[in-house]
């Protein structure tokens, strides 16, 4: 069976050695020193600032729009994880939908004015595949609004623009470290930062609001990421480089073997940029012989699983599909895109062997079966 993504466990023997640590200390969780030590080696790591983390990136987008303060209306995509929309919620936000773009599928910043209200405080856009957003055009348009940036970036660990970390845009920006993204805690998340003061105080709203044993500053929540967790989190990071030179060498055995598919769209390779691999969409068009849902069911009944991320689109689930913001008159290329769309396996420990017999099956095997 070849899934469409597959966590890479570190060495046993490598997490041993940290959970003897965590035995010796008897530090659990609350900021213990493997907690810290991974903040600071995750800021190196990245080239970012200030971290917090989380025991999930959905507390941490949650606590991150706390931190920010927002309110009323926010700006955002409906070609996303359902986590993104879900986190304005919880906050009792509205949110906005604006269409994507059809290169790299990420919000349309040309379409971002004509959505702000008075009641909007925000944009959340998504680097979606971890390919950079906008950034240039969607500060423009925050800085002449007034608007605060939340970067939903649970795809984006790694992704660099002209050098320089993706996480350094916008007030905040939001990581996922569950299991199935490219670097992992398990479960997990953060919050990147930028100034010192920001970072102490969403430390406090991930714990209960303590500044100190008796005192609450505010309403905070619990989103601590324990000591084990971040032993995990600390042995993968030795692993990340190799990790990522396997997903970029099926990256480009995909685009080789797929590019003169007829029918078969692939998505442009952003300039500039060092992007994560943690996808590898597909849009499959009408000169193709078969339906997206047809090429996604025929894979499966040879053992492969790609998945239609992202189909539904958020804006179609019960909780929005109510708003104006919602209508398919007003998302017209996320609801061709979501239709169109097959993310195909990848992972470090997918062989080439195997990238080779799926796009084999996308394009004659097909045909002939
Ligand atoms: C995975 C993901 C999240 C949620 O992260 P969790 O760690 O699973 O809570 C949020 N947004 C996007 C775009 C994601 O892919």
């Amino acid at each position: 069976m070849i899934p469409v993504t597959k966590p890479f466990l570190p060495p046993l023997k490598e997490f041993n050695e940290y959970l003897e640590r965590i035995w010796e200390t008897q530090w659990l969780t609350n900021n213990g020193p493997l907690h810290q030590e991974l903040e600071q080696k995750l800021c190196k790591y990245l080239g970012v600032k200030f971290i917090s983390l989380f025991s999930n990136g959905t507390l941490a987008l949650i606590t991150a729009i706390q931190a920010l303060k927002l309110s009323g209306e926010v700006i955002t995509t409906p070609y996303s994880f359902v986590a993104t929309t879900h986190s304005l919620w919880w906050n009792n936000i509205k949110p906005v939908f604006v269409d994507i773009e059809p290169d790299f599928l990420n919000i349309d910043t040309n379409k971002i004015e004509a959505a702000i209200t008075p009641q909007t405080t925000a944009i959340l856009p998504v680097h979606v595949y971890g390919n950079p957003c906008n950034i240039d055009a969607i500060q423009k348009i925050a800085d002449t609004y007034g608007l605060k940036v939340l970067y939903d970036a649970a795809h984006a660990f790694g992704t660099q623009l002209n050098n320089n970390s993706i996480l350094n845009y916008g007030d905040l920006s939001v990581l996922s470290f569950h299991a199935t993204k490219v670097y992992s805690t398990i479960e997990g998340g953060a919050i990147i930062s930028h100034d010192k003061k920001t970072k102490d105080r969403i430390d406090k709203l991930k714990n209960f609001g303590f500044a100190d044993e008796t005192t609450v500053v505010a309403p905070g929540i619990n989103a601590k990421l324990n000591e084990i967790q971040a032993a995990y989190g600390l042995v993968l990071l030795k692993h990340i480089d190799k990790l990522w030179a396997k997903r970029k060498s099926i990256d480009s055995l995909y685009r080789k073997l797929l590019n003169k598919v007829k029918g078969i769209e692939l998505l442009p390779q952003p300039k500039n940029a060092k992007v994560p691999y943690s996808y590898f969409p597909i849009l499959i068009n009408n000169e193709y012989e078969k339906t997206r849902d047809e090429l996604y069911e025929f894979l499966k009944s040879k053992n492969i699983y790609g998945r239609r991320y992202f189909y539904p689109l958020i804006s179609s689930f019960p909780t929005y599909r109510g708003l104006a913001s919602a209508s398919i008159a007003n998302l017209p290329i996320a609801n061709q895109i979501a239709n169109k769309v097959l993310c195909l396996p990848i992972y470090p420990e997918l062989q080439l062997e195997d990238v080779d017999k799926i796009c084999n099956l996308i394009s004659d095997g097909y045909n002939r079966s």
